[in-house]
């Protein structure tokens, strides 16, 4: 029996999809060569590319003008891409503080021009996403996280806004139904719900760019990726087919409607037992609590030895919480089995009777 995975990121996979990948490391498609180890450019691997992006459109049902690319470097360098190809020269852009890696963005795009924070929630330990801020009007493009992962708070709203809106949906994506279409610029680290470390889905409205008078080092350069396919180097071929099977799986399942439903029950069952057992309390505000990362602390820490010897004993791996919030996180992306919740809340449970 596996243990019950509740990491953060890198985290979960469907276990079917670990298993076709471990294969393919071995024998990619009966070819009698492993994937890693066949060009990029041959037709096995650009089919599994052009499979890759073509079911990152379907699932998010992106209508016609957006380019989806596979890059590398992370979401971190996202948050300097973004400022690079849509901040123009002089340029302004507005920001939502709602936690560490909004911060970060914030600070690379400080590099390329002005950065408005129209709204933060640095006052609470970001638990809560901000409410009633006034959107500035005099921006080149307007930017949220949608999710965010150390604090476990989720936006249910978007700001309204006639600036380009730009998204980092590293934790979230792929895991509820939005119109996506209202977005210009989608970013994600593949760790969470699409696949392993190593590359970046990017979703860009083609007619938003080139348009700052900024020379972009060709890398750098959403243009240049998007003209060659996502193939302008040679791409990390093993995450992007992880990738491309998670994405199968998804739309096997039935899609976002699907899982958006199982990750709503599964979500409800641990935010249940939280606000019932007198033994936690929930970390962020109750109207913008996470899907995807579910914080909790303990009332008394002088439990915690018991607790953790519980979940432990338990086989469930990956609660602590980040350093900077303390307490607990199980982070339930799409890949995790109601099961798994269910064994967490059973511990939670056990602890009232042993204590
Ligand atoms: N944004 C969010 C919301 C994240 O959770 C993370 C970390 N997983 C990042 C950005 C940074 O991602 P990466 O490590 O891929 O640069």
């Amino acid at each position: 029996m596996k243990k019950h995975n509740f990491s953060a990121g890198p985290c979960i996979l469907p276990q079917e999809v670990l298993k076709k990948a471990a294969e393919a490391v071995v024998n990619f498609n009966g070819i009698d060569l492993s994937l890693i180890e066949i060009s990029h450019r041959s037709k096995e691997f650009v089919d599994v590319m052009e499979n890759a992006r073509s079911l990152v459109k379907e699932l998010l049902n992106l209508p016609e003008g957006y380019s989806v690319l596979f890059l590398q470097g992370g979401a971190s360098l996202e948050f300097l891409m973004a400022a690079y190809n849509l901040m123009k020269i002089n340029g302004k852009a507005g920001y939502m503080d709602t936690g560490a890696w909004s911060s970060k963005a914030i600070k690379e795009a400080k590099q390329f021009g002005e950065v408005e924070v129209f709204a933060s929630s640095k006052d609470k330990t970001f638990n809560y996403i901000p409410k009633n801020y006034t959107v500035p009007t005099d921006v080149d493009y307007v930017h949220i996280t949608s999710n965010n992962t150390i604090y476990g708070t989720q936006f249910k709203e978007f700001p309204k806004t006639d600036s380009l809106l730009v998204c980092d949906m590293s934790s979230d994506i792929f895991s509820r139904q939005l119109d996506f279409s209202k977005f210009d610029l989608i970013y994600a680290g593949a760790q969470k719900n699409m696949g392993p470390a190593g590359t970046t889905l990017v979703v860009v409205k083609d007619e938003i760019l080139g348009k700052t008078g900024r020379t972009i080092p060709a890398m750098l350069d959403y243009q240049v990726h998007i003209s060659k396919d996502s193939m302008f180097n040679t791409p990390p071929v093993f995450p992007v087919y992880v990738s491309m099977l998670t994405l199968q799986w998804l739309k096997d399942l039935g899609g976002i409607p699907a899982i958006e439903k199982i990750n709503e029950e599964k979500a409800a069952l641990l935010y249940a037992e939280i606000d019932r057992n007198p033994l936690f309390n929930g970390f962020a505000a109750k109207e913008d609590r996470s899907l995807m990362n579910v914080t909790f602390t303990l009332a008394n820490d002088d439990h915690k030895e018991i607790f953790d010897k519980l979940w432990n004993a338990a086989g469930v791996s990956g609660i602590k919480g980040h350093r900077s919030v303390g307490g607990y996180r199980a982070s339930i992306y799409n890949a995790m089995p109601k099961e798994s919740i269910q064994v967490l809340v059973d511990v939670m449970q056990q602890l009232e009777k042993e204590i």
